[in-house]
């Protein structure tokens, strides 16, 4: 690390005090220290103000920098667009623009096109726009209702939020957006059913469709889902679960909309967490992974056939979508987005992530042998959590306190690992890992490593 000296660094940490609201936190408690201000990343690895050096077992905190710091071939794509064209609105084309769209299109048979926003927020905005006007086109605004997992989350805006599954993100900030409906989650670790496995996730996808039917299904528009819940627990849905859900969207006649904010751009091993399960998804929408983090964007894509539905009675002014992302027209985040895909595929990184995923869940798994607080380690490719209970038998959480002196004591020994959202018990007690995806075997080590010695200085 260089370049920054040490009055720099003091007057940084001072203007970062005096003016930053930061997210997720209370600043109470957290003035009362100094702020960490992370100041380079290299690899898989980052650096504070102090000097000191990380592994980034999160990829920027929450899943992001899919090909690690530093890249300088994204730097310098993304340079040698905004110097020959940095914007222009999206009702026009661009070149990366255009280019990034077909290269994401020919990843995802039966999808068609591409529409551009900002964040994984925005871009799932826009598909449940898509749902609510389509349902005014074709069902005189009936079937409007969009339906979202317990656990589940889909961003911070109040549209978003409406289909917020995990209560303490929501509750202060109604009223929300009429027309969400819950369905139950679909963890098998804290059921709900008395049953296992292929059966559990059938009784899972059966919920829903209890919903559906409870709502009316003329009335249900949408099921928006993560292919594994993310900050809700890392939760992956048993065998047989996807494959009811889909058999119960065609059904009802029901668009699937899978979230891929975070499991997008190769997370688990695939490009897609959707392929793992064979779905046939109507609307995908991408964001965090997309470039990486060194640009702002987000996709919403669909198929052709919802495409379609947009050029109806073209003679009527009301008829197409209407919408815009000021910079989805920003010509930053496709050329990223390009480089970005090159990356994963030049450098074999959908294969070593599932290679260094099943290292990383096997290493999680011998932590469960060896300490008795490990109720549970899952996940799929880099995409990992381990589930703390004071007791295995009861699941009962470990206190909250114990979650943040595990992620602390990470910190201290350089490595940072993250942990799901707090203040819901059930909700707060996994502790989670999303290493870029050009991890090594080392480095899988050492983040496990630092977790054993963790788990063993807090539990005993
Ligand atoms: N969907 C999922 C599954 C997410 O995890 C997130 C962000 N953590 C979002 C959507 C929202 O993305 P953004 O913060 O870019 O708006």
């Amino acid at each position: 690390m260089d370049g920054v000296t040490e009055n720099d660094i003091s007057h940084v940490i001072e203007a970062d005090k005096a003016h930053v609201w930061h997210h997720l936190v209370q600043h109470k408690p957290f003035e009362a220290g100094d702020p960490r201000i992370i100041v380079e990343g290299k690899g898989m690895r980052v650096w504070d103000a102090t000097g000191k050096e990380y592994i980034d077992a999160v990829s920027g905190a929450v899943w992001t920098v899919n090909v690690g710091y530093g890249r300088t071939s994204i730097a310098d794509a993304i340079r040698d667009q905004i110097v020959k064209l940095n914007y222009f609105a999206g009702a026009a084309g661009t070149v990366p623009g255009a280019i990034f769209a077909e290269k994401l299109i020919a990843k995802m048979p039966g999808m068609s096109r591409v529409y551009y926003a900002n964040s994984g927020s925005e871009a799932n905005e826009k598909a449940f726009k898509m749902v609510r006007q389509i349902a005014h086109k074709r069902y005189g605004g009936k079937k409007h209702k969009i339906l979202y997992r317990e656990r589940d989350y889909h961003g911070g805006t109040i549209g978003t939020m409406s289909a917020g599954g995990q209560t303490e993100r929501v509750m202060q900030y109604g009223p929300l957006a009429p027309g969400f409906v819950a369905v139950p989650h679909a963890m098998e670790y804290r059921a709900q059913w008395d049953l296992s496995g292929e059966a559990y996730g059938e009784r899972a996808a059966e919920a829903i469709e209890e919903v559906i039917l409870r709502e009316g299904p003329d009335t249900v528009g949408a099921l928006c889902l993560e292919p594994i819940t993310a900050g809700g627990g890392v939760i992956v849905p048993p065998v047989g679960y996807w494959q009811r859900v889909q058999e119960i969207c065609d059904r009802y006649d029901i668009l699937l909309h899978i979230d891929e904010v975070v499991c997008g751009m190769g997370r688990t091993g695939t490009w897609f967490g959707y392929e793992h399960y064979g779905l046939r998804p109507d609307f995908v929408t991408l964001a965090k992974g997309v470039a990486s983090g060194y640009a702002a964007i987000g996709v919403t894509v669909t198929t052709e056939k919802v495409f379609d539905m947009f050029k109806d009675d073209a003679t009527d002014p009301l008829n197409h979508f209407r919408d815009i992302s000021t910079f989805g027209g920003c010509t930053a985040g496709p050329a990223a987005a390009i480089e970005n895909m090159r990356i994963i595929e030049d450098e074999g990184l959908l294969d070593n992530t599932t290679a260094m995923g099943a290292r990383m869940l096997a290493n999680l798994e011998g932590l469960m042998d060896k300490h008795r607080v490990v109720g549970d380690a899952r996940g799929k490719g880099l995409f990992l959590g381990l589930e703390l209970v004071a007791d295995r038998t009861t699941k009962e959480p470990v206190p909250e306190k114990d979650i943040a002196a595990v992620v602390a004591d990470c910190a201290a020994q350089g490595v940072i690992i993250g942990a799901s959202n707090r203040s819901v018990p059930g909700l707060n007690n996994v502790l989670m890992f999303a290493p870029a995806l050009i991890a090594t075997p080392d480095d899988i080590d050492q983040i496990t490593d630092s977790v054993d010695r963790a788990l063993s200085k807090v539990f005993g």
